[in-house]
């Protein structure tokens, strides 16, 4: 089958993308402009005519993908903005809500034959800052940054827009199924990540064009820091087990329905210090020192063994392929 997936260009779509060509489906990638066609083409040129972009300017217009929809057996939906540079709630809100429930309706009016959807949320539609550690399931939702948010408007912090963005996204998705249960070939599939690390096949000549998670990990590892900081951590994911499970909820059928945690475990960055060659590039902090640590923040990720069949890199593999990505680029 042929499956759509926007937000090609971005570092867990690409991915996305190549998990799926590996699983033997044909990909149409939706890109926002042709300037970000040339790099993936070469990047999945060896499979041939199974790989075509097309270019979606504003997923924000309605009827955005009702051309690209057509003909495709499953979509699989990753655009939406993540950053932490000061914004006005609505430039995440839009994007995010509006992106999502765009392509489900496009999906509904021109997507005949569609199966499946899958939208990459995240465990910021999941987790709510708490005073003691707790560990989050997918029976968990998100209502304090939405609530913040419509308490405070713009006063919030930027990670607190964009949680609210992602969970008024994935709410939206799952009401649009809901609401449209009759009219609907396709069932639903949720993936929520954690923070998501490891080497990118995107574009990329130097470390500023790199994600927002991607480029934090370069500059902890790289970068010296406070012992607070090195202290501090959250969980993670690295970004091809995260592409092969957009790859696995089209290939098994009981994902159907669900939203699903995919996360390795927690981490503070001085354990990601451990874990990272032995060069002089490479920051140590205090080895060993992150042994103690609290994890505030643990996720039950067990519905994504059960279901998906979900293994995990460790932080030895991700941390060594990383880098081995990093120094290949020349950075
Ligand atoms: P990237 O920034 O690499 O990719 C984001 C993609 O979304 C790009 O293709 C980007 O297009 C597109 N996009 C962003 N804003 C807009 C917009 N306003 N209109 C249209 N397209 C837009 O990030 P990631 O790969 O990290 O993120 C991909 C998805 O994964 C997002 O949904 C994110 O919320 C989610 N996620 C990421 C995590 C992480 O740690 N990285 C953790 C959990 C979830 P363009 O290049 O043209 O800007």
């Amino acid at each position: 089958g042929k499956v759509l997936v926007s937000g090609a260009n971005g570092f867990i779509a690409a991915w996305v993308v190549r998990s799926l060509l590996e699983e033997g489906f044909s990909v149409r990638g939706a890109v926002r402009s042709k300037g970000k066609c040339a790099h993936l083409q070469e990047t999945f040129a060896s499979y041939g005519e199974k790989f075509e972009l097309v270019v979606v300017p504003d997923i924000t217009q309605d009827g955005a993908f009702d051309e690209a929809v057509k003909g495709v057996d499953a979509i699989e939906h990753t655009a939406s903005p993540f950053h932490l540079n000061e914004a006005q709630p609505d430039e995440f809100l839009t994007p995010a809500i509006k992106g999502t429930v765009g392509i489900l309706e496009s999906a509904l009016k021109h997507g005949t034959s569609v199966k499946r959807i899958v939208v990459t949320s995240s465990t910021a539609a999941i987790l709510q800052v708490e005073k003691d550690p707790k560990t989050f399931s997918e029976l968990d939702w998100n209502e304090q940054a939405p609530r913040e948010l419509a308490e405070h408007g713009s006063a919030v912090p930027t990670i607190t827009k964009y949680r609210a963005s992602k969970t008024l996204a994935e709410r939206a998705a799952w009401d649009f199924v809901k609401k449209h249960r009759s009219e609907i070939t396709w069932d639903l599939v949720v993936i929520n990540p954690p923070f998501v690390f490891g080497p990118h096949i995107h574009q990329g000549a130097t470390p500023d064009v790199l994600n927002t998670s991607a480029r934090q990990f370069y500059t902890m590892l790289t970068e010296p820091s406070s012992p607070a900081v090195r202290h501090s951590g959250s969980c993670w994911v690295d970004v091809r087990d995260v592409g092969r499970a957009h790859a696995l909820a089209l290939l098994k059928e009981t994902a159907g329905g669900e939203r699903i945690i995919v996360s390795a475990g927690p981490y503070v960055w001085q354990d990601w210090l451990d874990a990272a060659p032995d060069a002089p590039k490479y920051q140590k902090g205090v080895p060993g020192a992150g042994k103690d640590a609290v994890h505030q923040l643990r996720y039950d990720a067990s519905k994504s063994e059960r279901v998906l069949g979900m293994t995990y890199y460790t932080m030895a593999e991700t941390a060594r392929d990383a880098a081995a990505d990093w120094e290949a680029r020349g950075w």
